[in-house]
Parts: C-alpha cells; structure tokens; sequence
C-alpha cells in the first residue's frame, strides 16, 4: 500500500511544495506538488533529491553522548543522563558568571515551533538574549534595511508578481543557481512576454545572466554608487512619482542632494561599468509599470549591507513602485526558515512578533505571556561575537544546534579557536559529519526533516506546514522536544507541551494586534488551506502588503534614506591584492551535511575550485587546473584553478560548501573571509576580502 504526503523543501527560501510518496516497503520518493502556488509541481536538482538525504541514515547520529572531561571519550547515555548533566552545567554557570554566560546558536533551518521554545527558554527563563542563529550570516542587512526604510521587517511582494512585471533588477545575486525555481518562474515570464526587461548586477557572469537583457559587470563593493547613479539618472529623466513621494515618503530632498553629488559618468567610473548601460538601467525601469528588485548575499553580506539594501529600496519609492501588482523589493531569502525565526524573535536583537527588545512595553508584554523572568534590555551576543566571547572567556557554555559554524562563520580558524576555549560545548546535530562534534561535551541526536512536524514560512511570507512522515532513526528526537525536556530538566514551567500544534497555536497568540498578526492561525487550517501568507485576517492570506499606501512607520510614509557610498570593506594592499568572494554552486547546500550524501549532485561539480581571471592567472604563471595556494593573514586554502574570463579581473571566487576533508581543511573557503560587521545588522562581510594566489 502506498501513502503519499505534502510538505515543503527543506533547503531554500522559495519554500517548494513537495509530495513524498511511501511504498509498502517504506521507500520514499519526491515529486514537486502541482498544486502548490509556488512550484507548480517544479523542483530543482536539490529538492529532486531530497529522499536520498531522509533514506540513507548511515551518517546519522544515533543516541545521546557525553563526556565527564575533555580528555575522556564520550559515551553513549541516556537522554535523562545527557539532559541532567547539561542542565546541572547550565544551572552552576548560570549561577556563578550569570545568565549572559551561555548562549545558543540556531539556524534557519529550524521550524517555527524550534526556533520558538529556544528562545522562549533563553529570553523568557534563563534572562538573557544569548541566541542567535546562522540568519545573521544571511539575512540580517535585508531585515534592518526593511524596518528602516517600511517601519518593519517585511517583504512587501509576493511571487505572483513575478508574471505581472515588466523590469525585473537582480542585484548581486544569481537565483538560476541558488532560489531555481524562482528563476525558472523568470524564464517563463519572459518567454511569455519578452518585453520583459531583466537587468542582473554581479562581478561574475553567471547563470542568471543568459536570461538577462543587460549585465551590469560591477566592481565588488560598489552597489551602493550604482544604486545612487540609477536613482540621478531615473530623477534627472522625469521617471520618479512625484505625487507618491509628496504623499507616502519622507527624505527624497536629501536623497536628490546626495545622487547628485556624482555624475552618471563618475559613478560608471567607479563601478567599471559604461554609463551608457546606467541610462538604459533607469529607462527599463522608468518606463516600466510593474517593477521588481530581487536581492540576496551579494548586498547583504556586506560591511555596508543595510545601505546597500536601502540604496537598492529607495529606486522603488521615488518611483513608487511598492504594494501594487508587479512591483516591489524582494529579499530572496537563503534559508526554508530564517523568516519564521524572526516571527517568534529568533534573533538576538529581537522579541516575539517582530516586537522590539528595546521597548520596555513589549518586554512586558512578553514576560506578562510567557510568566518566566523579567526580560533583559540587553542585546545578545550576535553570531560572530559569541565566538569572540568565547575568546575572552566571558561565554562559558554554547548550545549549537542545526549549524555547522565551522564551515560558516568568517574567520573560521578564530571561532574554531574559540570553541575550544569554552567551558562546556553541546551540539544538536542530525548527522555524525560536522567539524562541531569533535568540540562537544554533549551531543544530541535531532529528527529531520519527514521525521518531524512544524510550520516554515518562506521568503514570501507564505506559512507552510510540514507533516511527519517517517520515524527518527535510533533515539533522535524532534529539536523542539529536546529543548523542551531541557527546559523541564531546568525547573522551568510553560514547557510541557503534549504536542507540537500546542506550541504553534501559543506562538500564534503571541502575535495577536502586531503587523504580523496570525493570532487566528492553527495546524487545522494550514493543513487544510496548505498555506497561508502573513498577516493572516479574517480568515484570508495577505499576498502583497502597502496597496493602501500605508507604511508601518509612526506617521505611515515609507522614508527614503540618504548616506555616503564609500566601500568599507577590507582594504587591498600589494601583498593582497586580489579581491575574495565566496558563493554557492547549484547542486551543493550550506556545508553539504545533507546534499553532500548524494551522490548525483555531485556530477555537476565535484569538488572546491578557485575561480580567477586568465589575465589575473597568466600574471602569476597559473595554468588550468593547476593546484593553487589562496591566503592571507587569517589562512589559506588550496584548490585547482579554474582560469575564466566570465569573473571579472581582479577577483577571484571560492565556493562556500566545503569544510574539512580527513582533518584537512584546505577547501574551507572561511579560513580566508575576514569579521568586519555592518555596524547594524551584524552582518559580516563575506563578499570582499583581500587576497593573493600563487600556484602551489
Ligand atoms: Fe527546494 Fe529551493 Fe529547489 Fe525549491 S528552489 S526545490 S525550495 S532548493
């Protein structure tokens, strides 16, 4: 006998409609759901092959472990044992160095309902904001960039818009390969209609590029002068909306007086771009009705990620080009679940709801419905200074589950260098495979995906529920489980839940009035509506927001920001002189713990490369496929190269997947990358670090 049941891809934010069918032997096989408004039965070659990664349970963590000292081996325990131990080593640090001396690190791969009960515990119970989760890596810039400019964190658009454009911008982003089925959404809408104008921004020549109409090869870090120059060549040729700036913006006087201060040709100067290509940018985009703008890394992971987001915002409001059909800016998110994280205020600068940590009123309210502790106004450590706290010994114990940091993180040595240096490790994992687990005191065997329930919301606010399909292997429990019974370990009350709708439908309370109000929601209707897009009133989804022009700012006018468009980034000198951008291949995810088991998506690119110019090549006598040393001060990384003249000169790109292969982790593109930080979002700036090569 066969089941089949729906749920969502667990990889990326375009958040695909899945059917897992089971046969009589247990087997699963995927298929893209044909009737999920999203994919339309469409899936890419990593959710075609999702089932393999549920299927072979060889890598998986089995059992709890735990070690009494660094020096003795762990050994198998029971989950009371594991959970009583790391609740009495979290009382005793708590207790002698106070709340802010633990932490827990997360990931946009954890469902709502996880993401929820961890920082519920850590917020509402322990007292500190000591969590933050692998989101920070990616969508930091995108979230304070929405709040300033729209007076919240949220995508104003929905994908059906995508059909209802006639100027689509990507900006530093190559969604052919990283969000497929978006872009294969793109494809159509320009196959159907090729008056569609596609205009892709990015140092390299990608995928992306060979639907695109005009490529704008810019030189790293020079988004925001593009931006600006688009803005005075849109201004100076009549194609702003005068009447929405009067009436729903605040700051374009300003805005006017700084893209002024350098002229198209200046600007096209600095980006190594013609300013013929900045003209005809802005007349796509003047004469066109529905506008869009999709973004990702290449703006965000920046040390002026939040101004690049707002430079790239702004060319929608002084056109007004937001909450009507076909238009708007659109963060293309990374992960399944790094938007539901913020929902219940996954993050350390956050609050349930999108509620503000700062505002002593929502810290009430809070503390008043979840009956724990008094609420902290201190901002917790964000993902890179949890790792320097553990430097200088002020975090004594992290609890890492669902991310492999030591893959991710800038600066990879350093934190590597710093989890050693911590008191007490526990890690929450799936899978055997990641560098994490040789530093844990504890390990925690978590369910995966089909292993579990929850609700994921993708990048365009669409909640999706996620049924339960198979069982864990060994002792693995759900992550939203183990953190509960550690809460209970802990002499907390408020976390007994009997199942996982019980801590969704708290969740959904919890947001009842604010600007992202689900307070009506339940697994019941999701399950029956298949999915739902937030704010959720009434019983109706809400596909695009601001179509009453009113903005979540105090007086309700979006506001137009103005600032300088230096590039802070990491300075080139003569030793290193080669600009390091790091990215994503097609077939391969984050660091490979589920993708990497797959055997067919490693046909399309089996291992790390570096990718560098012929010119930059022939200069240092590299030849293709030669071994080639990439370093700096922080590392160094050896791989073969790949001589390309689709990158433009002067850079070079390592792919970001990689981490260490039999204790040798010269792939690691990390070891390169530096910790500068938007100073808002806390972002680190993966995208420009200074580098040289040599052939090995
Ligand atoms: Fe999964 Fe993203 Fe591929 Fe869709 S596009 S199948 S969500 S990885």
């Amino acid at each position: 006998m066969q089941a089949s049941f729906k749920t969502t891809c667990c990889y990326c934010g375009v958040g695909c409609g899945i059917v897992v069918h089971k046969d009589r032997q247990g087997k699963l096989h995927v298929e893209g759901d044909k009737t999920h408004p999203v994919n339309k039965g469409m899936l890419c070659s990593k959710g075609m092959n999702l089932h393999y990664t549920v299927m072979d349970t060889s890598d998986r963590l089995l059992y709890p472990e735990m070690r009494y000292h660094r020096n003795l081996p762990r050994q198998r325990v029971t989950w009371d044992q594991a959970l009583e131990r790391t609740a009495a080593v979290f009382a005793s640090i708590i207790k002698k160095h106070g709340p802010d001396a633990v932490a827990f690190y997360a990931s946009g791969q954890c469902l709502t309902e996880e993401y929820y009960v961890v920082n519920k515990l850590i917020k509402g119970f322990i007292g500190s904001n000591n969590i933050d989760t692998n989101s920070r890596l990616c969508m930091s810039s995108a979230v304070a960039a929405y709040k300033l400019a729209l007076g919240e964190d949220a995508v104003p658009g929905t994908y059906d818009d995508i059909e209802l454009a006639d100027c689509i911008f990507v900006a530093g982003a190559n969604p052919a390969w990283c969000h497929p089925i978006l872009w294969r959404r793109v494809e159509a809408a320009k196959a159907a209609n090729p008056a569609l104008k596609i205009i892709v921004s990015d140092p390299r020549v990608t995928q992306s590029c060979a639907t695109a109409d005009l490529h704008l090869q810019v030189n790293p870090g020079t988004d925001i002068v593009l931006h600006h120059a688009i803005g005075r060549a849109l201004i100076t040729a009549g194609h702003t909306s005068s009447s929405f700036i009067k009436e729903h913006t605040n700051g374009f006087d300003k805005y006017k007086d700084t893209v002024m201060e350098r002229t198209v040709e200046e600007a096209a100067a600095i980006c190594g771009i013609s300013a013929e290509d900045i003209y005809t940018t802005a007349d796509y985009i003047g004469n066109a009705t529905g506008f869009m703008t999709f973004w990702t890394m290449g703006l965000n992971q920046s040390v002026v990620g939040v101004n690049k987001n707002l430079s790239l915002i702004n060319l929608h409001l002084i056109t007004g080009h937001i909450g009507k059909p076909g238009s708007g800016p659109f963060s293309l998110t990374g992960q399944p679940n790094a938007m539901g994280g913020r929902e219940v205020g996954g993050l350390s600068n956050l609050l349930p709801a999108h509620r503000v940590l700062s505002n002593p009123q929502h810290r009430k309210e809070v503390q008043e419905f979840w009956g724990g502790t008094e609420l902290s106004d201190k901002p917790g450590l964000t993902a890179t200074e949890m790792f320097r706290a553990m430097h200088d010994g002020s975090l004594k114990a992290i609890w890492i589950m669902c991310t492999n940091p030591l893959v991710s993180l800038p600066d990879v040595r350093f934190a590597e260098a710093g989890l050693l240096k911590t008191k007490f490790v526990v890690v929450q994992e799936i899978s055997n495979k990641p560098e994490t687990l040789r530093f844990a005191d504890v390990i925690l065997p978590a369910a995966a995906w089909t292993e579990k329930e929850g609700t994921m919301t993708n990048a365009e606010r669409r909640i999706s529920y996620l049924s339960k399909l198979t069982d864990a292997p060994g002792e693995a429990l759900p992550d939203a489980e183990i953190i509960c019974r550690f809460a209970q370990k802990m002499g907390y009350h408020g976390f007994d839940y009997t199942n996982m709708s019980e801590i969704y439908e708290e969740h959904c309370r919890l947001t009842a009035g604010t600007n992202i109000d689900i307070s009506g929601l339940n697994y019941q209707t999701l399950q029956e509506q298949r999915s739902v897009q937030w704010p959720y009133h009434s019983g109706k989804s809400t596909p695009r927001l601001f179509e009453d022009r009113q903005f979540f700012t105090a007086d309700g006018k979006a506001v137009i920001h103005s600032f300088e468009d230096a590039n802070k980034s990491e300075q080139l000198s003569k030793d290193l002189p080669l600009i390091l951008t790091t990215g994503r291949i097609r077939d391969q995810w984050h660091t490979m713990s589920k993708t990497g088991k797959v055997s067919k998506l490693k046909q399309h690119i089996s291992s790390a490369y570096l990718e560098i110019h012929p010119e930059d090549a022939r200069q240092r006598g590299i030849q293709a496929d030669d071994i080639v040393t990439i370093h700096n001060g922080r590392g160094q990384v050896r791989v073969k190269a790949q001589l390309s003249d689709t990158i433009k000169k002067g850079v070079v790109f390592l792919p970001m997947h990689w981490g260490k292969i039999l204790n040798n982790d010269l792939h690691r593109a990390n070891n390169l990358t530096n910790t500068l930080l938007d100073p808002i979002s806390k972002q680190p700036d993966f995208k420009y670090s200074a580098v040289q090569v040599q052939r090995y």
